[in-house]
């Protein structure tokens, strides 16, 4: 059943779907593009302009669309990128899907009986003439522009001239020319690369494809380099100042290395760079249509118990023992992780074992004492039901219902829980694929429930030296395609402690919305998972490396470590700024250039202003002393 919720080729699983995938492309039939729209096995549909063909996408006349980027000879194609360009910044939401490389030849075509040496004119679209510009000069023919190459040849057809069209072969003899030159490319071997549009909410993209908009062209130069993408340079109009299409180059890695503060990148293929910590725009695009509601196109879900906050830029840390062993030992660990700026209290009273004798959990009792250290430190509960018969009483108690990775897929227990009045934590099961948890994350929303937080737990591999194998590539798969928050819990993937700071900085590094850490002040004595506790001051230590939120009502003591900690980091910063601005020193002067750029130091200062916009004063001071820094390293005398 999940498979069928969750596999993504509509041909295989939905009943509803078209049986055949339309794809508009601009042109006549026998024109490139639609060698290019049937190339997956599309039905091709012809539009007399690429807006058209825009148009039809976005009103879901066409399933697909097809616009060629580049040819072999002349490059980028300007006239289907600007109003693609167009389109998508006014507001189409589109991503690239696949490319077709087209070959193409030029074949000159005129109606039957026409002597080469009468023919004084060729008509075809503008890419193609350009294509061919050297040929027609030399033999003396004048290129005329007309909207398309198999219209050209319809053209011909119907006129009286010995003008002659450029086409494919294909179209000449659709309308019944004949061909007079095979190809008239300029080069031989000629192609055009086309790209496959679909709209964002009915596809995941496949292939990278940004665009840079910015009114200066010198920001953009050396990107190619720097990122190993193709280059497409555009001329941009005063509205759309569109400088250049690029194919290949993560969009992260655009806007990393774009060096100008006016550089735009609008990306057709990934979600912008730390897209992960901003609320999705509109939000994000869907893997799959059959599942509305964890997939809808909606802004963040933000979920909100008393000081637990999460999703939408709010960050959340679960903490506390991995299961309720006694009322004491609940109350002194939830103390703990509280003081250390914990947002929620997390405690099993009904554990998944492994082993049938080993400790299953204090049930109902446990969570009265859960509830009580709950009270007292006032962070909500977050607790593990692990059967239907258990949602309603522990629902009375706990504020967030987890489902363990072991009952991902128990759906009966899942639509309980959708019906249950509680915000649910649904851990990724542990030989799930993100479409599973996804598929699961439905199950409980459609039962009722919209405020589902997904948790990435750890999956199984071959790996032995974890416990399971914390997957943040599948973390942040899932992240274009829900609106839901994302938490890693670095505990049950590492399975020992040592591993549990590191996974959780990287977790926290790459966008996570929240963790789930298990603490314990005894670990050798845990009932439960002792081998991955923190005791609860590496827990102080991991929640000050996170840097959570100040305001978090810490004593002063972790507030003054929290501080110590900042220190190091901008000391070690410095040094490193230091360093780097050394190699600047000896790089520029081994090609020659000016080691001193007073535009680079004013952008600097900006940065600064920037970071620190109410203290001007320190922003400069401090410029001024890593400048001279700086200096001292490149020798650069005053
Ligand atoms: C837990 O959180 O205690 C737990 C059992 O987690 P998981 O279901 O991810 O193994
Ligand atoms: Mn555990």
């Amino acid at each position: 059943m999940l498979r069928e919720i969750a596999d993504r080729d509509p041909k295989e699983t939905d009943a509803d779907a078209p049986a055949e995938l339309k794809v508009g492309y601009q042109g006549e039939p026998g024109a490139f593009g639609e060698v290019a729209a049937a190339a997956h096995g599309g039905v091709p549909v012809p539009f007399a302009s690429f807006e058209k063909v825009l148009e039809a996408l976005g009103q879901g006349v066409i399933d697909e669309a097809v616009f060629p980027l580049e040819n072999a000879i002349v490059g980028g194609i300007t006239e289907a990128l600007e109003p693609l360009a167009a389109g998508v910044l006014r507001g189409l939401d589109l991503v690239a899907t696949g490319l077709t490389s087209v070959p193409v030849r030029l074949a000159l075509s005129a109606k039957q009986g026409t002597p080469i040496g009468d023919v004084k004119r060729a008509w075809s679209h503008p890419a193609a003439l350009r294509q061919c510009t050297q040929r027609l000069a030399a033999m003396g023919i004048e290129p005329v522009v007309c909207y398309d190459t198999a219209g050209a040849a319809k053209i011909i057809a119907a006129d009286a001239s010995t003008d002659a069209a450029i086409c494919s072969r294909h179209a000449a003899e659709m309308s019944g020319l004949d061909v007079l030159i095979e190809d008239v490319s300029d080069r031989d071997q000629n192609s055009t690369r086309f790209v496959h549009l679909r709209q964002a909410d009915h596809a995941r993209a496949r292939v990278p494809l940004a665009f840079l908009r910015t009114s200066s062209m010198t920001a953009t130069t050396r990107l190619d380099v720097l990122t190993g993408a193709t280059l497409l340079p555009l001329a941009g109009t005063p509205e759309h100042p569109v400088r250049m299409w690029v194919l290949g180059a993560d969009a992260a890695r655009l806007q990393a290395l774009a060096p100008a503060r006016d550089v735009q990148v609008v990306s057709l293929g990934q979600p912008a760079p730390h897209a992960s910590r901003l609320p999705p725009k509109e939000g994000t695009a869907p893997a799959v249509k059959s599942l509305p509601h964890a997939t809808a196109r909606k802004p963040a879900t933000v979920v909100e118990v008393g000081p637990f906050k999460v999703g939408g830029g709010h960050r959340a840390m679960i903490a506390g023992p991995c299961s309720v062993e006694s009322p004491e030992q609940v109350m002194r660990i939830a103390r703990e992780v509280a003081a250390c700026g914990a947002t929620a209290l997390r405690g099993g009273v009904f554990k998944p074992r492994t082993n049938p004798y080993a400790f299953q959990g204090h049930g109902y009792e446990a969570l009265e004492w859960l509830a009580a250290a709950s009270r007292e430190v006032k962070l909500p509960i977050v607790t593990e039901v692990m059967a239907v018969d258990q949602v309603q009483q522990v629902a009375q108690k706990a504020d967030v219902l987890q489902i363990g990775a072991r009952n991902m897929q128990n759906f009966d227990l899942l639509r309980a829980v959708g019906r249950a009045g509680r915000p649910v934590l649904l851990k990724r099961g542990a030989g799930a694929t993100t479409d599973e948890w996804l598929g699961a994350a439905e199950y409980v929303m459609a039962s009722g429930e919209s405020r589902v937080m997904l948790c990435e737990r750890g999956i199984r591999t071959f790996e032995p030296s974890t416990r399971n194998t914390l997957d943040l590539g599948g973390m942040l798969a899932v992240r274009p395609l829900t609106h839901l928050p994302l938490l890693a819990d670095p505990s049950h993937a590492a399975g020992r402690a040592d591993l549990v700071e590191g996974l959780a900085r990287a977790a926290w590094a790459s966008g996570a919305d929240g963790l789930i850490v298990e603490v314990h002040d005894d670990p050798a004595r845990a009932l439960c998972d002792s081998e991955q506790a923190l005791v609860p001051t590496r827990f102080a230590e991991l929640a000050r490396a996170l840097a959570l939120d100040p305001n978090a009502h810490l004593p002063l003591a972790q507030l003054r470590a929290w501080v110590d900690a900042i220190d190091h980091d901008l000391a070690e910063l410095v040094k490193r700024r230091l360093d780097v601005a050394r190699v600047i020193g000896d790089s520029k002067r081994q090609t020659g250039r000016a080691v001193l750029d007073p535009k680079r130091e004013a952008a600097v200062r900006r940065t600064y202003y920037e970071a620190l916009p109410t203290s001007k004063q320190l922003a400069d001071k401090l410029v001024d002393l890593l400048i001279e820094a700086a200096r001292a390293q490149q020798s650069i005398e005053e």
